[in-house]
Parts: C-alpha cells; sequence; structure tokens
C-alpha cells in the first residue's frame, strides 16, 4: 500500500473518475487532507476508492489520476512499465525506419499525466536525445526518478529538459530549461522522417524543438503532386511544410520569428530544394496576407499553422474571430482550384466549431470550396476516449471549386 493522503468528493461528483477522466477539478473536493505533490486516493462520500493519483492543492485541478485499482502500487516500477507501455505503443504504430523521432509519452493520453517525452535521432549518426517536459507539480517530484527509468529503458545519449511551459505557473512551478543527463545534442539537431531532413532547436525552439504533431500533414502533402505552383506557408516555424512539397516552383514562408526562419532556409537546403524559389519574410501574418491582397498576389496552396489562439474558454470568440481573419484572407488569395490548407491547435474550438469558421469565411470571401481532406493528430499523440480534451489540432484541406 502506498502511503497516501486522502480526497473527498462531494456527493454525485464522481462520474467522470468511474469514466476513467483522469483530472479533479476542486470544486468537486468535499474534503483534502494530502502533501502537495504527494500520492493521494479518492474515495466518494461512503469512503469507496475511485482512483489513485497525484494531488496539488494549489491547482485548479488538485488531483490527477494516475490508477483505478485499489491494489496498485506506484512505485519505480509502477512507472517504469507506464513508460514502457507508451514506448511499446509507438514501435506498432509509428513506420518503421521512416519514422524514428516521434513522442514517446504524451501524458494524460498514455496514462502518465503532466509527462511529455519527445524522443529525436539524430540522422547522422542515431544518437538518441530525449526531450522531456514535466508540466505538474506531481511530476516535477518524481522527475529524476523518471530520467533514471528512461536512461535505463532507453538508453539515449543525453535527455534535455524543456520545462518551460505557461501551465506550470498555474503549478506553482518555475521554468526549467537545460540537460537532465547526458550530452547535448547538436545544435541544430537533423532529423529525418520519411526521407525528409528537418533541424530542431531542442533548447530554443517551439514545444520541445518541432512540430512532431504535424507529420501526417507532411506526409499529406508529401503525396500531393502539386507542380510548378505557387504555394504560401503562412506561420512556416522552421518551414518543414517546405520540404514536403519539392516540385513546386515558389514557396514563401512567412514567419513572426526571424530564428525560425534561419532554420527554414537551412530545412529548404537539407533537402537539395535549390529548385524551389523561396522567400523568407519576417512579417505578422494578418498584415502580410493583406499586403497581398491589396497587390493582388494569388497563389495555388496556402497553409495557415498558427499558433494557438483559444488557451481558456473566454478566448474561444476572439480566436474564433482570428481564424475567420485569416482564412478569409487566404480564400481572397487562392487561385481557382487553389488549395487551403488550414490547421487550429486550439483544444477549446473543436472540430465542428473550426469547419463552420472556416465555412463562413469561404462565404465572406464569395467562394465555394470542397473539404478533400481532413488533417489530425498522428498515432503517436493519442486521444483517450474518456479524455477528449487531449484532442487539440485539427486541419481542413479545402479546394477552392468556384461553382
Ligand atoms: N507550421 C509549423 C508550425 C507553426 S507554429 C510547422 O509545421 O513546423 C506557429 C508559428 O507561428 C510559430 O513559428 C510562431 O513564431 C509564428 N507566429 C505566431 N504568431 C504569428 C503572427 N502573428 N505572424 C506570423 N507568425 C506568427
Amino acid at each position: 500500500m502506498n502511503p497516501v493522503g486522502i480526497v473527498t468528493l462531494k456527493h454525485g461528483r464522481e462520474k467522470p473518475l468511474l469514466q476513467k477522466h483522469p483530472w479533479v477539478f476542486s470544486g468537486a473536493v468535499a474534503q483534502a487532507d494530502g502533501s502537495a505533490g504527494g500520492l493521494v486516493d479518492v474515495r466518494d462520500q461512503t469512503g469507496r476508492f475511485l482512483a489513485r493519483g497525484y494531488y496539488n492543492p494549489r491547482s485548479q485541478i488538485v488531483v490527477r489520476a494516475l490508477c483505478w485499482d485499489e491494489s496498485e502500487i506506484i512505485d519505480s516500477n509502477w512507472w517504469y512499465n507506464r513508460l514502457a507501455e507508451a514506448v511499446r505503443a509507438r514501435g506498432a504504430l509509428l513506420a518503421g525506419a521512416h519514422v524514428t523521432s516521434c513522442r514517446l509519452v504524451h501524458a494524460e493520453s498514455d496514462g502518465l499525466p503532466g509527462l511529455i517525452v519527445d524522443r529525436y535521432v539524430d540522422s547522422q549518426d542515431g544518437s538518441v536525445y530525449l526531450v522531456l517536459q514535466a508540466l505538474t507539480l506531481g511530476i516535477e517530484v518524481v522527475k529524476q526518478q523518471i530520467v533514471d527509468l528512461l536512461i535505463d529503458l532507453l538508453r539515449p545519449r543525453g535527455i534535455v529538459e524543456r520545462s518551460d511551459v505557461d501551465v506550470r505557473q498555474k503549478e506553482g512551478l518555475p521554468d526549467s530549461v537545460g540537460m537532465l543527463w547526458g550530452d547535448p545534442p547538436p545544435m541544430p539537431l537533423v532529423i529525418s522522417e520519411y526521407e525528409r531532413f528537418y533541424p530542431v532547436d531542442v533548447f530554443t525552439g517551439h514545444k520541445t524543438g518541432f512540430y512532431l504533431d504535424q507529420r501526417d500533414s507532411r506526409s499529406w502533402l508529401q503525396n500531393l503532386h502539386l507542380r510548378d505552383g505557387e504555394v504560401l506557408n503562412a506561420f512556416s516555424y522552421t518551414g518543414a511544410f517546405g520540404a514536403c512539397l519539392p516540385h513546386v516552383c515558389r514557396i514563401v514562408h512567412i514567419d513572426s520569428s526571424q530564428p525560425a526562419l534561419e532554420l527554414a532556409r537551412q530545412t529548404m537546403s537539407l533537402n537539395s530544394l535549390q529548385t524551389v524559389e523561396a522567400e523568407y519574410v519576417c512579417a505578422d501574418v494578418f498584415q502580410q496576407l493583406r499586403a497581398y491582397r491589396e497587390a493582388g498576389r494569388t497563389f495555388d496552396l496556402i497553409i495557415l499553422d498558427p499558433p494557438k489562439f483559444a488557451s481558456h474558454a473566454a478566448q474561444i470568440e476572439r480566436a474564433a474571430r482570428g481564424y475567420k481573419d485569416i482564412n478569409l484572407l487566404a480564400f481572397q488569395l487562392l487561385r481557382p482550384g487553389g488549395l487551403l490548407v488550414t490547421f487550429s491547435c486550439s483544444g477549446r474550438i473543436d472540430p465542428d466549431l473550426f469547419q463552420k469558421i472556416v465555412f463562413g469565411a469561404s462565404v465572406d470571401a464569395g467562394r465555394q470550396a470542397q473539404i478533400v481532406a481532413w488533417l489530425g493528430q498522428p498515432a503517436d499523440h493519442p486521444v483517450l476516449l474518456s479524455f477528449p480534451e487531449g484532442r487539440y489540432l485539427k486541419g481542413l484541406v479545402c479546394r477552392v471549386c468556384d461553382f
């Protein structure tokens, strides 16, 4: 038996836990007795065991459940088995040698709330580097234990921490970035995926350095037979989508980050895309698209992959206006028969709402369009049925048909 505190729920608030949703909100708690970051048992008013998890009285999510079986003991062995299971799942789901860099642990969706582990494999020498994010206090207190287990399990060359995410503030934690173990990766580290090469800066890049979650969209673009067209890659970051379009004649990368655009240049040269004319525009996408509209510039393919516009419910309306604005501009800039590949990574904007926003944009732009594909998270970013909040990335590919 683990030495644990006890959190007792208010009457009638047990249903989500009974259905294996992993979060207990502070409003559902009648009484709590536990140490911050430590383990607690969650019980109902009759004293019945519901789940065991870790506790943080400072967070709105006071408990994150780890298991639903009272006999499970959460010790080093338990963490090892959960990690090993997440790693094993990737082995079966990803495309063998073509996909080596991937997310190994996707937090709640892998039964390890608050923990992200990404694996980056150096395409030069096969060295494995892990990048870890501890999003919660419960993970912070077992971080060293997890590092030791990851070394045992995966024999990486180095483990980097990128716990510089906003959610840590809600947990009462400062940012933490640096080496946790072993050798630092080269800067940038060059990974490969489906025979393309991507430079990754794991120390200062976004997220853990690369948008691993856009793999299926990259693959979709690679299978597109777009020849001689002009492409606008808005919110390009390191230009990864550009590497998937080797037969176009021109690509314009727009991003507000100059360091990201420097890596976008490297992405193009690493993939021998000298035949593609490339522009690197450091600008605000909203303004730049307006400038193109005023100038009468048009494109055959426009990709819109903006950052998260809504982090909480109060921002949904503003976010919706932002999505509408850029999608409307994109529809105005597309040539007849052109394609819009448009994404939202705001979990708060559900797929139906996103589709409605894109529809509204097409109406206002006076363009008729067909959805020709739905894109989203790849298999290494799974969504638990009991935790639909884990679904955040959605994409639509629309073809302007103008009839
Ligand atoms: N498409 C990229 C990921 C994009 S992430 C990929 O597949 O790798 C979002 C990017 O938008 C970031 O690089 C960020 O620097 C940029 N960004 C955020 N707001 C912006 C704005 N208003 N104008 C231009 N770029 C912006």
